[in-house]
């Protein structure tokens, strides 16, 4: 029988890491299979818990679970403690185990560069995980936020400098929801535009093309890392926690690319 994982989600129908996930499992040889679980709020507990029982090994969460996701599980990893919510539960001996590999995908999409001084715009899921993996990596990390409290709350908690406008940094990374809906002057909303472009840019932001935001900072001499990039990287991620094996990256990269 087909060993199976999923997406929870509300809704999933956008989502591409079953595109992505199906060419992993097929470059792995493995008999595995990947669906969409749109699942409502008021289910998704009692859905999580019922996933081994049907046979799943695992699964990825997205909008709007990742908060109950680390509360319904048995245990969690530090990274999935310290940023208060988990993208990834693996299902084993009858226990849920969380994860939030959103950390650990940022820090691979970047390699073994990680610049010294880092701007994080944002201060929801996206920025807490940003700010976790930066700063255990070992980067100055200072956080902006549009509401000013959750920077404030953001820093105090992780350590880190809140910053009233966006500074120069060597790398700026955009984990706010700006330029989710195409929109072509993200790097102005950001408050970026006056200031030094930085050396490194992270858009988390992903869609079919490349973003705005990643165009601006590229055409200004930036080495860009592109929101596509982190989603095949966190996927990489909860691959290996599920099946032990390395995730084919190449792969779910051109399987992604395929999938638009
Ligand atoms: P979230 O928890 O809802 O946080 C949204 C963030 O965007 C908050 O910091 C919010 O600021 C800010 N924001 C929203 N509208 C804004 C505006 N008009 N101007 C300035 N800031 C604004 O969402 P999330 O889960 O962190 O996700 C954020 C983005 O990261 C999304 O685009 C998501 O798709 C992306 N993401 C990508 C990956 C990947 O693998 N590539 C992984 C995770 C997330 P306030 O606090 O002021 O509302």
């Amino acid at each position: 029988m087909s060993s199976l994982v999923g997406v929870l989600g509300y809704p999933v129908a956008h989502s591409r890491s079953p595109a992505m996930m199906a060419a992993a499992f097929r470059e792995l040889g493995l008999d595995w299979r990947y669906f969409r679980l749109p699942v409502p709020p008021s289910l998704f507990a009692e859905t999580a818990r019922a996933l081994a029982a049907s046979g799943y090994q695992g699964a990825n969460v997205t909008i709007p679970h990742k908060l109950s996701a680390l509360e319904l599980a048995d245990r969690a990893t530090r990274a999935a403690r310290a940023i208060g919510a988990a993208n990834t539960l693996t299902l084993s001996d009858g226990r849920i185990e969380a994860d939030n590999t959103d950390a650990g995908g940022i820090l691979d999409a970047l390699g073994d560069r990680i610049p010294d001084k880092v701007l994080v715009l944002g201060a929801g899921g996206a920025g807490r995980a940003a700010v976790w993996a930066l700063r255990e990596a070992g980067a100055e990390v200072f956080v902006w936020n549009r509401t000013p409290e959750r920077a404030t709350a953001l820093a105090a908690e992780m350590g880190v400098r809140r910053v009233e406008r966006p500074e120069p940094a060597e790398l700026v990374l955009n984990a706010t929801a700006v330029g989710m809906r195409g929109e072509s002057d993200t790097h102005v909303r950001l408050g970026l535009e006056d200031g030094e472009p930085p050396g490194v840019l992270v858009d988390l932001v992903y869609g079919d093309r490349p973003t705005a935001l990643a165009r601006w900072a590229s055409e200004r001499g930036a080495r860009v890392i592109d929101g596509r990039e982190v989603l095949v990287r966190q996927g990489a991620r909860s691959l290996a926690r599920w099946t032990g094996m390395r995730a084919p990256v190449e792969a779910m990269r051109e399987a992604l690319e395929r999938s638009v």
